[in-house]
């Protein structure tokens, strides 16, 4: 471990199979699976083959060892070569923390071994038609009936909807009482009266799915409830705070990705008899989009060894919104500088920055739109009680 790579010794050796599986395994695949917009189920397979699932859980659940840190860095690299892949494991996160930050011994039993193996996908429901920066105007309904939850409404552009076994669902249990009327719950693909809807067509991460969901009186046992009534608003948010570094991996391994891919291109490319890496204004490209990926990596990783060391307070909350939106800017900056570096090349379908620049663009939307996170890191500064340096002069 060192300043420069932070990984344990076993974190490096496990950095050093995802990559293998990445350039080798998932890079050949990485333009067929935009091309096609098909889930990529053979990706799937070889993640349960290597156990990358693993990473997100701990070993009492079938994981390898819970780590944020290697999380983020499995994330980055597999978004290096194709951030549909590398989205796969921050879904399998995503819809699995809601579990692991409020499930109960028994609920962790029940869901965590399957979704460790990858033997279950995960998914995320908070979003609604008409609500989705202001999550708590959602309009889904649970109504406790005996032993059992009732559901009614619909959720809009989950990830993994028609994949996953298992989606983490939020849903009014008092529809007057505003974010303390929202509760959470683990609703599984086979419940009566769930059903998933429109699978839509979109710019980028082609591969992943992205769809409707609906609970039409659909019924859940009791037991799947997280934490308790009126619990939901503060379980999602604690969810964000740790998924949210996830997508800034997306973002940084989309940039790094692109970067890497427009330096070998500029070494080669000649015009006016010398490669372009030698031409200034290039030069100077190259050397910014490094810069980025360097500086977006560094917050990231601090935010994955203080979830590591299990820090939760507000600094949780600022850090992972700021890395969450750096790395996500970078990757839509970087992304495009490097189409732009590949010159008409890098407008075309046989070389990939056109795709990743595609990718890029919803890491800053998802999970928290960018506009969100600044916001959201304003409100933490102004709750912090910091020393003014300057108090009193002038
Ligand atoms: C491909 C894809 C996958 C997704 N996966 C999931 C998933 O798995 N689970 C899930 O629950 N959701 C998912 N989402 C939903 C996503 O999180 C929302 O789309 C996102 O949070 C924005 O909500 P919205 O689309 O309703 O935009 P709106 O909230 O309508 O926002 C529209 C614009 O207004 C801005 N804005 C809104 N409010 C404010 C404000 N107060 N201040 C400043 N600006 C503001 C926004 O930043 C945005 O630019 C996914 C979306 C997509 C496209």
């Amino acid at each position: 471990m060192s300043a420069l790579d932070p990984l344990s010794e076993e974190q490096r050796e496990i950095r050093g199979l995802v990559r293998t599986i990445a350039s080798e395994r998932i890079a050949p695949r990485a333009a067929e699976i935009d091309k096609s917009a098909e889930f990529p189920w053979d990706v799937v397979e070889v993640f349960r083959e290597n156990d990358l699932f693993g990473v997100l859980y701990d070993e009492e659940y079938g994981g390898i060892g819970e780590s944020s840190l290697l999380t983020l860095v499995t994330i980055e690299e597999l978004s290096k070569v194709c951030a549909t892949s590398g989205l796969i494991i921050a879904v399998q996160e995503l819809g699995s923390l809601g579990i692991k930050v409020a499930g109960t011994d028994e609920q962790k039993q029940r869901f965590l071994p399957r979704l460790a193996t990858g033997e279950w996908l995960a998914a995320y429901a908070l979003t609604e038609p008409g609500s989705g920066s202001d999550s708590a105007a959602m309009r889904s309904t649970a109504r406790l009936d005996g032993g059992e939850y009732v559901l009614n409404g619909g959720k809009r552009f989950i990830t993994n909807a028609g994949v996953a076994s298992v989606y983490v669902v939020f849903a009014k249990t008092d529809p007057e009482a505003g974010h303390a009327g929202i509760s959470a719950f683990v609703v599984e693909a086979d419940a009566p009266g769930f059903s998933v809807g429109r699978i839509e067509p979109k710019m980028g991460i082609k591969g992943s799915t992205t769809g409707e969901v609906f609970f039409d009186d659909c019924r859940i046992p009791a037991e799947n409830r997280l934490g308790e009534e009126g619990d939901g608003f503060k379980i999602a948010m604690r969810i964000l705070d740790r998924s949210r570094p996830g997508i800034g991996a997306q973002g940084l391994g989309l940039a790094q990705g692109a970067t890497d891919y427009a330096l070998e291109y500029a070494r080669t490319r000649e015009t006016m008899g010398r490669p372009i890496a030698e031409h200034q204004l290039i030069a100077g490209m190259l050397a910014d989009m490094e810069t980025k990926c360097e500086a977006a990596r560094g917050l990231l990783y601090k935010v994955g060894r203080m979830i590591d060391e299990g820090d939760t307070g507000p600094e949780l909350t600022k850090l992972s919104a700021m890395a969450k939106l750096y790395c996500t800017d970078v990757a839509m900056e970087v992304t495009t500088d490097a189409v732009q570096v590949l010159g008409g090349y890098g407008y075309i379908q046989e070389y990939p920055v056109e795709r990743m620049m595609r990718d890029a663009k919803i890491t800053q939307i998802y999970e928290g739109t960018n506009q969100i996170q600044r916001l959201v890191i304003a409100r933490e500064m102004l709750r912090e009680n910091r020393a003014f340096l300057l108090a009193g002069v002038g």
